[in-house]
Parts: C-alpha cells; sequence; structure tokens
C-alpha cells in the first residue's frame, strides 16, 4: 500500500514518509496498522480525534443523521443550528452575546482566509503580521502567512503584505531571553514596527496568532507577550485573529487556548477537532462589529456536512459529562511530569507545552543545531515500540505528542516511558 501510494501520490507523503505503515483500524487511543501492529496513537489524526478513535456515541450521532440528511450546503437544519448554539455556548456570556459564527469551507486554511479576508473588508487595509515560526494551512494565502521559509517557495507573489515578528515562548526570542522573559523585546519590537510611520510596516488588516504554535513546535507563547499584543492592537484598531485550529476544542485544557491569557480575540479561527470524528468543519467566530460583508464573500459548497454536525453536538456533551477537559489539564501536568527527566539529557534542549499539546526539542550538543536526524531516529524508535508521535518545530526537530484528550492515565505513562527510552537511546 506505502509503495501504491507513493507512486500516485508521492506529493502527499508527510506522515507515511516518517511513519511507514498502512492503517487498518482504530480503537480509542490506538491504531492497527494492515500488519495487525497496534499502536498508541499520539498523532490523533493531527489533533482532529479528541475523544480517540470510533468513540461508540459519536459513531452513533453520526450514523443516525445519515440516514437523514447527510449534506446541506448552508441551509439552516436542525443540526446545524444545534451544532452552531453548541459552539456559541462555549464562550463566556459576554463574548458569546457579540459574536457572530461563519461556516467556512471544510479545511483550517480556508477557515483562516476567511479570518484574513473579513479583517481585511472591515478595515479597508490588506497587510497583515504573523509570526515566526506559524504555521496556518498550505493554500496560497495561508502558506504566505506561515512561518517556515522552505515551503514558501512555491508561492511567490501569492500573498504579498505579510510582516512577520518574533513569537516569543521558550526558546524563541531571537536575541536570547531577556532577565524576565523575552516578552518585553518582542512586543516592543512590533510596537515600534506598528507606531513609527518609518518602519515600513502598514497599519495591517489583522495580526494572526497561534497562542500555543502547533506545527511550530508545540510553544506556548508567553502570557505578558500575549496581552502586550491585544493591547497594542486594540489601540491601534487592528483586529486580533487566534488560529485555534490545533488548539480549540480543549486541546490546551480550556476550549479555547484564549481563555488561559486572560484576553478576548476579535476572530477565532476553529477546524480540526469540531466534529470529534474527523469529518471536515471549519469556522470562524468573530465579532459582530466587523460584520460588514456581503452575502456571498467567502462560501464553498463543502459547508454544510450534517453527520459532522451531529457527532460535534455529541462530542461537546460526551466532553461536558466527562469532565475531559480537567482529564486534559491532568494528562498534560503528567505528560510534563513523566518528561520531565528528559530536560538534563544533552540532546534535549527544551520539554514543554500546554494541556495535550506537548513536545521535547532537541538540539545537537556538539553545535547546538536543531538535531533534525536525532528526532526522526526518536520518531522511529517510538513506532517500533508501539507509539505514534509526529515531528514539528523548526528543521522538524521537535518530537510532539498530541494524545487524544480522553487518553487514560495508563496510556499516558506508557507513552512516555517510550518516548524516554527512545530519545536514551537514538541520541548518544
Ligand atoms: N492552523 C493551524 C494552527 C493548524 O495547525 C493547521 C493544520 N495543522 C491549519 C491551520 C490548517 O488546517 P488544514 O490542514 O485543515 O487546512
Amino acid at each position: 500500500l506505502l509503495a501504491r501510494q507513493e507512486r500516485w501520490e508521492s506529493a502527499a507523503r508527510v506522515y507515511p514518509r516518517h511513519l511507514p505503515i498502512a492503517l487498518a483500524d482504530g480503537d480509542g487511543p490506538y491504531v492497527r496498522d494492515v500488519d495487525g501492529n497496534v499502536f498508541i496513537d499520539f498523532l490523533d489524526g493531527a489533533g482532529v480525534l479528541p475523544l480517540g478513535h470510533n468513540h461508540p456515541e459519536l459513531l452513533r450521532a453520526a450514523a443516525r443523521q445519515l440516514g437523514v440528511l447527510t449534506h446541506g450546503l448552508d441551509f439552516p437544519t436542525p443540526v446545524k443550528d444545534a451544532f452552531t448554539q453548541t459552539q456559541l455556548s462555549m464562550l463566556a456570556p459576554g463574548l458569546r452575546h457579540r459574536t457572530k459564527l461563519h461556516f467556512c469551507g471544510p479545511t483550517g486554511a480556508n477557515a483562516v482566509e476567511a479570518a484574513v479576508k473579513l479583517c481585511q473588508i472591515a478595515t479597508g487595509r490588506s497587510d497583515v503580521v504573523a509570526f515566526q515560526g506559524a504555521f496556518h494551512g498550505t493554500t496560497y494565502a495561508t502558506t504566505a502567512l506561515s512561518g517556515p521559509v522552505a515551503r514558501k517557495d512555491a508561492v511567490r507573489g501569492g500573498m504579498s503584505g505579510v510582516h512577520f515578528f518574533p513569537y516569543c515562548g521558550p526558546g524563541r526570542c531571537p536575541e536570547g531571553p531577556g532577565p524576565d522573559g523575552c516578552s518585553r523585546r518582542c512586543a516592543d519590537q512590533l510596537e515600534r514596527a506598528l507606531t513609527d510611520s518609518t518602519s515600513g510596516v502598514p497599519l495591517p488588516a489583522a495580526v494572526l496568532i497561534e497562542l500555543v504554535q502547533g506545527e511550530g513546535g508545540s510553544v506556548p507563547a508567553r502570557t505578558a507577550f500575549v496581552r502586550r499584543v491585544r493591547e497594542l492592537t486594540r489601540a491601534l484598531g487592528i483586529p486580533l485573529i487566534a488560529d485555534e485550529v490545533q488548539t480549540g476544542c480543549g486541546r490546551t485544557g480550556t476550549w479555547f487556548a484564549f481563555e488561559q491569557y486572560g484576553i478576548e480575540p476579535d476572530v477565532i479561527v476553529a477546524s480540526k477537532a469540531l466534529s470529534g470524528v474527523g469529518l471536515p468543519v471549519a469556522l470562524i467566530l468573530y465579532d459582530a462589529a466587523l460584520d460588514v460583508w456581503e452575502p456571498g464573500a467567502h462560501i464553498g459548497t463543502f459547508r454544510g456536512d450534517q453527520p459532522a454536525f451531529a457527532a460535534g453536538v455529541e462530542t461537546v456533551r460526551i466532553m461536558r459529562r466527562d469532565d475531559v477537559l480537567g482529564n486534559v489539564r491532568a494528562r498534560g501536568r503528567q505528560c510534563a511530569d513523566r518528561l520531565a527527566p528528559l530536560a538534563d539529557h544533552p540532546w534535549v534542549r527544551d520539554v514543554r507545552g500546554r494541556g495535550l499539546i506537548r513536545g521535547i526539542e532537541l538540539a545537537d550538543p556538539a553545535d547546538g543545531r536543531p538535531a533534525t536526524e536525532a528526532a526522526a531516529a526518536v520518531q522511529a524508535l517510538a513506532l517500533r515500540h508501539g507509539l505514534i508521535v509526529e515531528l514539528g518545530g523548526r528543521d522538524d526537530a521537535v518530537v510532539r505528542l498530541l494524545p487524544p484528550l480522553n487518553v487514560t492515565a495508563e496510556v499516558v505513562d506508557t507513552a512516555c516511558a517510550i518516548v524516554r527510552d527512545a530519545v536514551t537511546v537514538a541520541c548518544r
């Protein structure tokens, strides 16, 4: 199967290039390959399956809807309304009352583009501020808005007016951390650029941020930095877009990551885990004051996946019933605790994360450079011992863990032991 896919779809081989398995089926935190090998799945469909694979109650909800209506374009339906109300109910009342919801084409990237378009139309400006190390998708605009330089070559000229600034998080301050972390310097640089008319950065239509960079290497932004960015954007009348495609739906221990920073964005982008089962949904939640766009300004055929809506309503019901957010926080602390001994390893630059986005950044002790090969070796060893992990960050030198949000303490212990052993064996 791997060889056949390589022949027909070689450009899409991102995951199986490092993880050479063909999938047969899944069950909770486990997947089985076509040879019958069972793995703990800490890739979790790229953070898409909050309750793991094939959760029976989610399957029942989706299946019930299959016999009713599968595709509804953008017509209102009872299940779409239930989904919309459920999503809005996850916002604090003050925010909810001034929030609008717009369904976008089925991917996270499409919703990021919708958010940027909305802010451009609402402000009458076109430039966008984004952050180094960010990932927002691989469409023309989102490629331009994302950090890694290599992948941008193909779309040079695709979207102009994107300005990148340092992202303040562990290991990210380009000048090295200041006495109280790097929050002031990164925010100062942004403030200078936005307020000094000679800086070459026109007042942007939006500032676009991931509060925890996901593909960028599981990097939580520092709180002081995020608060300064919010104060600055508010003072200058710049809408702040939080890309919560990966951090949303409880991944960091609150429904949205912004809640932990004590800020409110003007636009929130959500997708990945919304349906709970991997059926595609993407949306933006935005301040009604920005609602200046005409009907049809951002549409698309696949904005009405009814089984996705049904499963999404059920996902939230189960997450509330089973206190899954509490589990995310507890299992996140457990991951931090079990992985902490790695911090003393000479190849480990940083062990970090928030909730159930965790990362172990590897660097060569000889020259401090990102240890790309060592990370790939850790991933391969983990796979051999029954654990699927992702790689991310600069030069793919961060081993990333994205467990399902209802993962048990036992599975976390097993997975962390595999990671610790893999680092010990692969990095020496
Ligand atoms: N934004 C973030 C933060 C993401 O992590 C991703 C996907 N990894 C995207 C946007 C793009 O989503 P999609 O792949 O569904 O287009």
